[in-house]
């Protein structure tokens, strides 16, 4: 038959762009926020960009991955038994594989049957967001924090309500705030532990504070430990499933951080709870309920992960901090040399730290989101504006780059904060430029 339209009016067409919802819900997003500062490069320039506002490691030859986890993918994929659609749970054996990882720190046997698989640590925020939206129900988010938080609160409905981490606190939690915060509907506090974005990793003793807390509010603690081990200062990492036994607690983790494979999506959510209070209230059904209907991490991923655990040596992850301390180390002193930006706290943990922007030695520059633009578009160095965690005339720094990229991104941001100096400190842009 031919297709003839002509002659016929097309008609008003009746879809349009997405939900408001959703618009509310990007708002939050951290990538649209960085993206935009993508937007304002200057295609122009020859100098290499220096993406020190999202971290992801694996771009780089010095974070390459393990080699027994690149065979162990390698090999799940030409097994050829692991082509198939798994359990909504996740393969057993790759959930007993983390369910063994998790215990080798707790006080007592995490059971597999509490570990669900999910595609990355993101999606399992989303299915946390998701099955505990009931109605009226509200969670408490750390700020700042970790923005897709929020973003999957909004869309599944469910109320969040931010407290404060204290920067002349190393980061700690305003536990003050959370008890003010919390009434008869809430149902959750989140950490990030070593955190994203402060740097900051919590002792053993805050960990417990936070428990008792958790448990005077009669709430779960979600604990997303997706640096785990990320700790290359003086302070070890302590699991929060460590004090399950005071309050629940949800951990969240998975292998992009650890292993630098973002790209192979794979995360779990565990109940690290020895009262077994998460499953009498059916939270571990509802996750499994929402699993079921949402995306799998792929099969020979799921496959693949028992080896990458067991055949990844010691020295990899040894390896791994050595260069993240370096990295912050870097980080820390060259920001040192910033006269308009001060760094409350020296990174100790995670891939990120966040430094204050003090404006009024900087003139024409209006808050965070221009200093990143106007950085970007001279300089070519990307930061997060602060604002998009909540923290404005902040900036969010990972340096979790290649080291030499890293200090070459921060010695232009200094050149750019001199020569956007406020008129007093025009000396010394003199004779820095002079020399
Ligand atoms: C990177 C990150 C995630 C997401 O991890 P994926 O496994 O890549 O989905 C979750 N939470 C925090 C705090 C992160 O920094």
């Amino acid at each position: 038959m031919e297709l003839d339209c002509e002659g016929d009016e097309a008609s008003a067409w009746r879809f349009g762009a997405a939900s408001p919802v959703l618009t509310a819900a990007r708002s939050q997003s951290i990538r649209a926020m960085v993206y935009r500062v993508y937007d304002c490069l200057d295609r122009g320039d020859a100098r290499p960009v220096a993406p020190l506002g999202h971290g992801d490691p694996a771009a780089f030859a010095c974070f390459r991955t393990a080699p027994p986890a690149t065979d162990a993918v390698a090999a799940a994929a030409s097994s050829g038994v692991l082509n198939s659609y798994a359990p909504a749970a996740g393969l057993a054996e790759a959930c007993s594989a983390v369910a063994a990882l998790l215990s080798r720190e707790l006080p007592y046997e995490v059971s597999p049957r509490d570990v669900v698989l999910t595609a990355g640590c993101n999606h399992a925020v989303e299915i946390m967001m998701t099955v505990l939206a009931a109605p009226g129900a509200n969670v408490l988010l750390p700020r700042p924090g970790y923005p897709l938080y929020a973003s999957r609160a909004a869309l599944s409905g469910l109320e969040f309500r931010h407290f404060d981490l204290l920067p002349d606190k190393e980061w700690e939690v305003d536990l003050a705030g959370v008890a003010a915060l919390a009434d008869d509907n809430t149902v959750a506090m989140v950490i990030v532990s070593p955190n994203n974005p402060c740097g900051c990793v919590y002792s053993r003793h805050h960990l417990a504070q936070i428990a008792q807390t958790a448990r005077k509010l009669g709430i779960m603690v979600i604990s997303d430990e997706v640096y785990d081990h990320f700790a290359f200062g003086s302070k070890p990492f302590v699991p929060m499933g460590v004090f399950g036994e005071i309050a629940p607690v949800v951990t969240l983790g998975g292998i992009s951080k650890r292993w630098m494979v973002p790209g192979w999506r794979l995360g779990w959510i565990a109940a690290t709870d020895p009262n077994g209070i998460l499953r009498k209230k059916k939270v571990m059904d509802s996750i499994i309920d929402y699993r079921g209907i949402s995306v799998d991490p792929v099969t020979f991923v799921q496959g693949a992960l028992p080896h990458i655990i067991a055949n990844t040596d010691e020295a990899f992850f040894a390896n791994a901090m050595d260069v993240m301390r370096e990295a912050a180390e870097i980080c820390h002193e060259k920001l040192q040399e910033i006269e308009c930006i001060t760094c409350p706290h020296k990174p100790d943990g995670s891939m990120f730290v966040m430094a204050k922007l003090d404006l009024s030695r900087l003139d024409g520059i209006e808050d965070d989101v221009d200093f990143c633009s106007k950085l970007a578009k001279e300089e070519s160095v990307v930061m997060c504006p602060g604002s998009g965690l909540g923290m404005k005339n902040w900036l969010r720094i990972t340096f979790a780059v290649d080291p030499q990229l890293l200090e070459d991104g921060l010695e232009r941001t200094k050149r750019f904060c001199l020569r956007h100096a406020w008129q007093s400190q025009g000396d010394e842009l003199m004779n820095t430029s002079a020399s």
